[in-house]
């Protein structure tokens, strides 16, 4: 079978079979109002002491950001509404609580999904995953999560709330799948922070897994975190080649280590930064931990993203504030709100769009609504006093797209000055190239920006006009093509030409396929996911940047995408 790699790594072990399923909840009435609502409120003070427990491990294991997720949970039981509504049916109706609860929950969150807005859509799986703690509370049942013992599983569940993921131990969870979800879903993404290995989607295995164990007690299963593919009770060589896979990443993360530390400079002296993309400040700390040289990506976005409005100067500024100091001196390189397309946020009020990702987004956005615009460059500003920042617009078409932005920056300056406040008066502003039309200008906007970062992302989308949502175009959707290649150097040399410097924070940059041809081409600084920078700068140690250079030559003149990985693989290997 096969899941949506959701996070790296070889997973063998035995199965846990996790479901919300075993909990039966009846409709019986009940004899005693008193007793129903003790036996309720005693539910409700245990699972306040079990989030109370859940905050603190993630707290401990994840950071703020996390753990703010179960104070929103603890809130829940306490929220006079959903409990007190719950309290006067027991009294009214007669009927046992775990009943009540279930129904008072269905229709709140009935209220909740039904108003399409994506905050209380969130907010409605945070009820429902509380409710289930109290019920699991009322009847005395366990989750399964709090059942692992200490010989370590695969878990195998339809889905995985945040609370439960938070629970997750290294030392006794393997890996796990879940049937739902995908790629971004919560707990793949607290899979990849924690460095468990998982894949989400695997739709139907739970049952395979079930007629698998009609003939057998324990099952054994395999997976690969970054192939997808699952083998319930693998034969020997299955097993074998699993290990084998498993022991060469091992080694190939021990290789790594051996360059923490160490500079990112090719064999004949260039030297590049390797830096890290974050999307919450909280993530600054695996930047130092994977000894990332800076951020050269945060999607600010995301702080724009489940809630129901825009969050204030003084938020942001926290935000930023809290990330540039958690990397002691390292540079951060802000990009402004960069909205639309995948990212959607209901209350910009964007109305439907035939074509979102061509669509009204980012910088277009921005540049309309200047009050949203203009508190987050006063955020970014005054954050700047902190520490170094640099601010990226994202998605610019033209050049009068940057000049209005950089005006904008200015006037805020202006108005910060006059209030006495303090910034980095120097501040660095540069743009993305995500567009063909920027790349194609380069030279042009070389006379204005600070710097470039190239996101391939969408740079490949648009320059091949290829959904880089839409599976069925994973051939063409390849930032390895030549006419992305081309662009990518149209833009180094043009900058390099002006004296300006070109990061690339696109996936391309932390793939290692490109790095000989990245380095060839002269780029400066690559940003990418922190678990990718000793990979990439292990890499970048065993160059010449003259040998790239003849070599990426060669293949910006070759036509097919197919041949040139070829010609890569082969280049790789002999080095
Ligand atoms: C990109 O487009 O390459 C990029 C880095 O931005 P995002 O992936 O956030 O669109
Ligand atoms: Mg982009």
């Amino acid at each position: 079978m096969r899941g949506i790699p959701a996070s790296e790594g070889i997973a063998i072990g035995p199965v846990l079979l996790w479901g919300q399923d075993e909990v039966i909840i009846e409709k019986k009435t009940i004899d005693s109002v008193e007793a129903e609502l003790e036996k309720f409120e005693a539910a409700v003070e245990h699972s306040k002491n079990q989030l109370e427990e859940i905050r603190l491990k993630a707290l401990e294991t994840m950071g703020e950001e996390e753990a703010q997720v179960f104070d929103a949970h603890i809130l829940l039981m306490e929220d006079p509404e959903w409990i007190g509504k719950i309290k006067s049916q027991i009294e009214s109706d007669l009927i046992c609580s775990e009943y009540i609860v279930q129904s008072v929950t269905d229709a709140f969150v009935a209220i909740f999904e039904a108003m399409d807005n994506e905050y209380l859509a969130a907010r409605a799986a945070d009820l429902k995953d509380v409710a289930m703690r109290l019920i699991r509370n009322i009847l005395g049942v366990s989750s399964g999560i709090e059942d692992i013992g200490s010989s370590p599983v695969i878990i195998v569940a339809e889905d995985l709330t945040p609370s439960d993921t938070a629970q997750l131990s290294k030392d006794t969870v393997l890996g796990f799948i879940t049937e739902q979800g995908n790629k971004t879903s919560h707990s793949a993404i607290i899979a990849r922070t924690m460095g468990i290995p998982a894949l989400v989607g695997a739709e139907g295995l739970r049952g395979r897994i079930h007629e698998a164990m009609e003939t057998k007690d324990t099952l054994t299963l395999a997976f690969d975190g970054s192939t997808g593919e699952i083998f319930i009770s693998p034969k020997a060589d299955v097993v074998l080649q699993f290990e084998e896979k498993k022991k060469r990443i091992e080694a190939e993360h021990e290789a790594d280590e051996a360059v923490r530390g160490k500079e990112s400079i090719t064999l004949d002296g260039k030297k590049v930064e390797i830096a890290c993309n974050i999307a919450k400040p909280d993530e600054a700390d695996y930047v130092v931990e994977h000894d990332g040289e800076g951020v050269g990506l945060f999607r600010s976005e995301f702080l724009f993203m489940e809630r129901s409005e825009a969050p204030s100067e003084e938020e942001q500024f926290e935000a930023y504030k809290r990330a540039v100091i958690k990397l002691k001196g390292r540079p951060l390189i802000v990009r402004t709100l960069d909205a639309g397309g995948d990212k959607h946020i209901p209350y910009l009020n964007v109305s439907e769009e035939m074509n979102p990702f061509l669509g009204y987004r980012a910088i277009r956005i921005c540049l309309d609504d200047t009050v949203l615009f203009r508190t987050q460059l006063r955020a970014i500003l005054r954050a700047s006093d902190f520490g170094k920042i640099k601010v990226m617009f994202p998605m610019i078409a033209a050049v009068d797209e940057f000049l209005e932005a950089k005006a904008l920056v200015l006037d805020e300056m202006k108005n910060l000055r006059a209030s006495g406040v303090s910034f980095d008066e120097n501040i660095e502003l540069g743009i993305m190239v995500e567009i063909p039309s920027t790349a194609v200008l380069a030279d042009l906007f070389a006379n204005h920006v600070d710097f470039f970062s190239i996101g391939t992302n969408d740079l490949t989308q648009y320059t091949l006009a290829a959904d880089r949502m839409n599976s069925k175009l994973k051939k063409l959707y390849n930032h390895r093509n030549p006419a992305v290649l081309r662009l990518i150097k149209m833009v180094i040399d043009a900058a390099h030409k002006k004296g300006k410097w070109v990061g690339m924070c696109g996936e391309a940059a932390g793939d290692t396929y490109m790095t000989p041809i990245l380095i060839g081409l002269g780029l400066d600084e690559f940003s990418m996911a922190p678990s990718s920078v000793l990979k990439v700068r292990r890499l970048v140690r065993k160059l010449s940047q003259e040998t790239c250079s003849t070599f990426a030559q060669d293949l910006l003149a070759m036509e097919d995408v197919v041949k040139i990985e070829e010609k890569i693989e082969a280049f790789i290997k002999a080095i």
